[in-house]
């Protein structure tokens, strides 16, 4: 067997070691970390709902009416009424026949993919996709295309040499860059060359469109153009699990193959009550959609007049690009010096010299936080490269 520690040891002499910390508090700005007070821009709480006191009430209520554990998997005797209950919700928020809640979004595409595909069938995938798309490829035995990022026109090259039944998947708002999927020319590219299209809309789900549709809502798209929809609910909804939307077949057919979906647990009920709750605030309190916009402009001006390395992201993700892992090790320190915690992203979670910081802002945040952020920025760019 191969010498563990000694290729940790390389890991670490290489800026790529990982660790982690522990919070002891709930999610909000300021956060109890490692026994400090950090001003943080690093969850994906995005409308602030995790700790919602509504969001809350309804876990408790949960657990008294369903106790902690759902029991067994959803076939077996785990599916309770609280979850049907959310996924007739998740459906009627998407505007479609059905939705399905899986346990996690990573099981979710694993799920989808290998229930869909098989050896002989063609599956096509943007090169910045999420890790949980590219595993589900890979189990899913169908032959894998990555195509350049948002390069429609490489994809529709791709598509026309393809065989078997050929599915297009691609994130919605890309979780490390923030821009947002070229979501209608990839519709009519796979409606040309008859292919199916899925979107993976974890981080656009109740941060874009009316009532929090995400960005097919966003972008106007419905279920004839994106028949597969996939959404997280540990992200703008504040809570956990998963669920894809789509037709009476589609969810019939996952029901009864996807793997992760039929050999696993089902998610505690009372986190399916949490669920419910958070969706309604995400569909009424269209405020913390605005406040978040107001505050990714706010950062975004004051980023640019210090000539900060921005990316072209509109999204309440706006990821700083420093190039090398040493480099966005620096700078996050920098800030960490500060009381401010932004983690620094490193391969393989994305590219060769590809390493930053990804700031996440939340409608929680104050506007005095994006300045003192500003401020802690400024500092970084002062350190010698
Ligand atoms: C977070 C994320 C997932 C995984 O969802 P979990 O519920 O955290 O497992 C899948 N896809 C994308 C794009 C994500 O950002």
């Amino acid at each position: 067997m191969k010498n563990l520690a000694v290729a940790l040891e390389r890991r670490r002499e290489a800026h790529l070691y990982r660790s982690r910390r522990q919070v002891s508090c709930a999610q909000s700005p300021e956060l109890q970390v490692d026994g400090r007070t950090l001003l943080g821009f690093c969850s994906n709480d995005y409308l602030g709902l995790a700790a919602h006191p509504e969001v809350i009430a309804a876990l408790q209520r949960g657990a008294g009416q369903y106790g902690a554990g759902s029991g067994a998997a959803h076939l077996v005797i785990g599916h309770s009424t609280a979850h049907h209950a959310l996924e007739e919700e998740l459906a009627d928020f998407t505007g479609r026949p059905r939705a399905l809640l899986f346990s996690t979004g990573y099981m979710a595409n694993i799920g989808i993919l290998s229930a869909l595909l098989g050896r002989g069938d063609t599956l096509f995938e943007d090169r910045l996709n999420h890790a949980s798309l590219i595993d589900g490829g890979i189990l899913s035995r169908a032959r894998l295309k990555r195509y350049p990022h948002a390069d429609v026109a490489r994809l529709a090259t791709q598509l026309a040499n393809a065989q078997g039944e050929k599915l297009i998947v691609t994130d919605g708002i890309f979780s490390m860059d923030g821009d947002i999927a070229p979501l209608t020319a990839l519709a009519s590219t796979a409606r040309a060359q008859d292919a199916w299209l899925m979107v993976d809309d974890a981080h656009g789900l109740g941060v874009l469109g009316a009532e929090g549709g995400g960005c097919l809502s966003h972008l106007g798209l419905s279920q004839d153009e994106v028949p597969i929809l996939m959404g997280t609910l540990g992200k703008a909804f504040g809570t956990f699990g998963a669920f894809v939307a789509g037709s009476e077949a589609l969810i019939e057919t996952l029901i009864q193959q996807a793997r992760s979906y039929i050999y696993t647990t089902a998610l505690p009920p009372a986190v399916a009550e949490a669920t419910r709750a958070s969706l309604k605030l995400v569909r009424k309190e269209g405020w913390r959609r605005e406040r978040l916009q107001q505050l990714v402009q706010r950062f975004r001006n004051g980023a640019r007049q210090l000539g900060l390395p921005l990316m072209d992201s509109t999204t309440p993700i706006q990821p700083l690009l420093a190039g090398s892992a040493k480099q966005a090790l620096a700078w996050s320190q920098q800030l960490e010096k500060q009381g401010i915690l932004v983690t620094a992203i490193r391969p393989p979670t994305v590219p060769e010299e590809g390493a930053r910081l990804r700031i996440t802002l939340s409608a929680a945040h104050q506007d005095e936080h994006i300045d003192q952020l500003l401020d802690g920025l400024k500092k970084c760019m002062q350190i010698p490269t």
